[in-house]
Order: C-alpha cells, then structure tokens, then sequence
C-alpha cells in the first residue's frame, strides 16, 4: 500500500475527459494531489461513463487509498450539437444560424435540439456559447431555426452550453436523460452525485428519493433562483458547489466573488463541504503554467476555508491536466502555510450548536491547540462525526477511521479529512490502537508522539460522539495506560 497523505486541508476535484481518461493519467493526477474525480454527465456516452468509474476503481485500487467519485447530472442545460470539424470559430460580424436539423454543423449552423428556445426567442434576443465567451444576437427567428449575428466571436466546439439570459424559460428539474442517469451512476456506485442548475430545495427532495441513499447529493448553485433560496437548498443537499460557470453568465460576473464567499462561509457554518468551481486555472488548458490571477482565484478559495477547489476543462480537455493538479497544489501548499491563513480561518469560524458530539469536538480543537498532539482522530460510521471534526478547521490533520469504504470515500471531498477504512471497533481501547497504528503508519506520528482520539460509546450510534482521549501512539503505552475500555 502507497501510504500517501496530503500535505494539505483543501482537496482536490479534477473532471475527467478525453485528456485524462486512461488508468494512467488518472493515476498521475492523483499522485499529483486529486482526491475526488468528476464525471460530467454531458460529455459522454453512459459506456464512457462506466470506463472513467472503472479507470479511477483501478487507480483507488492500486494506490490503497479511498478516492471520491462525483457525477455531475447534465440537467436541463441548453447545449448545441456537434461539428463536422469537431469545432469552428465565429468572427465577429458574420450570421451564424441555430436550427433544429441534428447535421452535423459548419461554420455556418449547427443544431440546437430545443424547440422551446425558438418559440420562446425575439428578434433582438442575446444568446451567450460557452460560458458566455461568444455573443450573438438573433435577427430572424422561425419556430424551427435562429439567425443570429456574431457579436462577440470565438470558438464553438461540440456540445457547448448555451444561455439565453433575457428569456425566462420554464425548466424541469431533472429530464429524462438525467433520470436515466442518475439510475445508472447510482447503481455503477458513485460517491457524489452533483445537481445541476438547482433552483430549489424541493428540486434536491425530489433527487434524493430518487437517489435512495446510494450517493451524497451536491447542488450546483448557478441559477439567480438558486442564490435567493440558498438556505432552504443548503438545508436540503449534502453538500454545495459554487459554479461559477453558469452562474457568471445569468449574473454579472462582478457579483460572484461577494456570493462564493457567502455561499462559502454558510456551508462551512453547517459544516457541509463546499467546492469552488470553473475558470480556476483556464489558462492552463493551453499553457503549461497558470496566470497569477488564476494562482489568486485558487488561494482566495483557499483562503476562505473552502473545502474543495476543482479543475474542469483543464483537467478534462486541456493539454496540461497533471500540471494543472500541480498547480492547485502547490498554491494550497503556500496558502496554508501562511499564518495570515489560520487567522482568517479562526476568525471566520462559527459557533457550533449545542449537542454532546459538537462539543466534544470544539473541545478535541482546541486541546490540539493548546498541547503538541499530532492528529485527532475520529471514529464515524456515516460521516457525521468526520464532518463535526472538518467543521472545526483545526490546526492538526484530522484522521477519520471508518469501517465503511463507501463513507470514506464520500468524506474524501472534505477539508482536511484523511479517511482511513479499519475493521469495526467495539471497545475503545481498541479504537485507540487502531487510531495510533493510523496515525503512524500513513505518516502522522511517531511512537513518541501523542494524538486525540474521539468516539462514540457504545460504537455504532451515529453522531453519538461522547468520548475524548488524548493517547499515547505507543501501543505498549496504549495498553499499559489502563482506564476505560
Ligand atoms: P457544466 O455546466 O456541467 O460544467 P461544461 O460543458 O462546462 O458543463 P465541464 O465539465 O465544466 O463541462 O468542462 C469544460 C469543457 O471541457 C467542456 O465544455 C468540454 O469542452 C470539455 N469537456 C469536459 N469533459 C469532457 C468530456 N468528457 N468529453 C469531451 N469534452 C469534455
Ligand atoms: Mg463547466
Ligand atoms: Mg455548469
């Protein structure tokens, strides 16, 4: 077994592509520092989908280490269809045409399989590609096509996302495709399952039931609607993603940074993981090193207490996806090794609430900080405790034992968790020495060091968290200190 730990709080999500899909690759960007892989359920056939799982199982497999699977469900994004070319570039000034005849396109058309935005567009109406990198402008319009007028031009290429910002249309949450999907990476085993362009807490309700436990439900906030009823939709989801994709284009892109770190510090007040999304290292998917604007977006991130920051082209479809990890890595490196990052980190802290668990867990913080341990340790079935633990943000790694490969996997999206799967514990001795033995053998502690250890008592009660040892890593110590077990 590679004992790999990281050398950081914040993790890393890397989307998987044509740039990065062999066993190899994967393998690399998780040498490289991805913790979580997603599958973007737009691009791709659900084979490929089923490969990509397949590729990171293997990768999980070989490194023996838990790793984070999250499919992203397409949901009712407006896309075009594919080129002949694969791609094409509009130049400002020229008429490019949007219609509903499933050819392959030009550089002159290209499908776009919704009815529902012809009957719903006006002479006059903006449509906005990809992200909103190229404009145009309808001039004609027929019940089956769109004329436009290239306002803004560059490439468009297979399957681009398309927004229409000043025509409300009505949207479901999950389509047919997407209920399909969801069946299908549920039932593969997948970790995450992300929502996208949730507009309230009811749509989660309703893909939960769906999901029936099999995976934790991400919501991608990147509607308006979204941002209004972001409690209700924080209270509904297991964790949330900032996606800043969509989310700049049906907003001014102005307004994003005041709603990620909102959005941030909210989920962290709950303590559900919360990943910044798109555009982090855009550069690099053609440059093998990154703008230093692009190096601040990802230590703002980090900065704000962010659990996760990801990679979407860029590791996807970019030509530098290993160096790209690399990139994220290395500013987490530099961010957390900042004092002014643990002043931020404390001062942005909430109080927690008031249960047995929560408390114990305020108090393993702050015994970490004020006597040399090496790492708290806790015991969690379903995550719970681990989450408590994250919450916190303390100044030590936190190692979460697990006997369940699925909640560590899960728990790999959270900040600064090391999900170690152990055989069931039912005396807490032994939870003891199985958290010193963790500790020590991926690389925490030595026999001379001392580490805090939380649990539950009797085992197997979730978020039942009432025990607080600090312990020696000595097993001969451990089993020579006598008290409860
Ligand atoms: P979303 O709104 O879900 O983020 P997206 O189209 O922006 O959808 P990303 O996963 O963010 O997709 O990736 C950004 C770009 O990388 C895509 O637009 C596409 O060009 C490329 N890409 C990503 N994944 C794939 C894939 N599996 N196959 C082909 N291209 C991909
Ligand atoms: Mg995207
Ligand atoms: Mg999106």
């Amino acid at each position: 077994m590679t004992q790999l730990r990281r050398q950081r709080n914040v993790k890393i999500v890397a989307t998987l592509g044509p740039a990065s899909e062999s066993t190899e690759t994967i393998r690399a960007l998780y040498l490289a520092g991805a913790d979580v892989f997603r599958i973007n359920m737009s691009h791709g056939t659900q084979d490929d989908i089923a490969r990509r799982h397949r590729a990171v199982r293997e990768v999980e497999a070989a490194v023996g280490r838990p790793i984070g699977i999250l499919a992203d469900l397409q949901g009712p994004k407006l896309r075009c269809g594919v080129f002949a070319r694969g791609a094409e570039t509009l130049q400002e000034g020229a008429a490019f045409r949007f219609d509903l005849d499933p050819a392959e396109g030009d550089a002159a058309r290209v499908c776009l399989p919704h009815p529902e935005i012809f009957a719903a567009l006006e002479p006059g109406s903006t449509l906005l590609v990809n992200d909103g990198k190229i404009r145009v402008r309808v001039t004609n319009v027929s019940p089956e096509h769109a004329d436009t007028v290239v306002e803004v031009g560059g490439e468009i290429s297979n399957r681009k996302g398309i927004n229409v910002p000043d025509v409300v249309l009505p949207l479901a949450a999950l389509s047919a495709k997407d209920r399909s999907d969801l069946e299908f990476v549920c039932e593969l085993g997948v970790d995450w399952l992300a929502l996208s362009f949730v507009q309230r807490a009811q749509d989660v309700h309703e893909a939960r039931e769906l999901v029936d436990g099999r995976a934790a439900i991400m919501s991608k906030i990147e509607k308006p609607a979204a941002v209004k009823a972001f409690a209700e939709i924080l209270e509904a989801s297991d964790g949330i993603m900032v996606a800043r994709g969509d989310l700049g284009v049906e907003l001014p892109v102005t307004s994003l940074p005041p709603i990620q770190k909102r959005l941030v510090r909210l989920s962290r007040a709950v303590g559900k993981p919360v990943i910044v999304a798109t555009q982090m290292l855009e550069s690099m998917i053609t440059a093998p090193v990154p703008t230093r604007a692009e190096v601040s977006d990802v230590a703002t991130a980090i900065y704000e207490g962010a659990d996760g920051v990801m990679l979407s082209a860029e590791s996807a479809a970019g030509d530098y996806p290993v160096e790209a990890v690399t990139t994220m890595n290395n500013v987490a490196a530099s961010v957390e090794s900042d004092t002014v990052y643990r002043q931020i980190i404390e001062a942005s802290r909430t109080p927690s609430r008031h249960s047995v668990a929560d408390a114990i867990t305020v108090a393993a913080r702050e015994v970490a900080e004020t006597t040399n341990v090496k790492a708290i340790c806790c015991f969690s079935h379903s995550g719970t405790t681990a989450l408590l633990a994250a919450r916190e943000r303390p100044k030590v790694p936190i190692i979460a034992l697990t006997p369940l490969v699925r909640t560590a996997r899960r728990l790999a999206l959270s900040w600064g968790l090391h999900c170690v799967v152990t055989a069931e514990v039912d005396r807490f001795k032994m939870a003891v020495v199985n958290a010193a033995r963790a500790a020590r053998e991926h690389g925490f502690a030595t026999d001379a060091d001392r580490i805090i250890v939380t649990a539950g008592i009797p085992f197997g009660q979730p978020g039942s968290t009432n025990i607080l040892r600090v312990a020696p890593c000595d097993e001969k110590k451990i089993y020579a200190g006598g008290g409860e077990d």
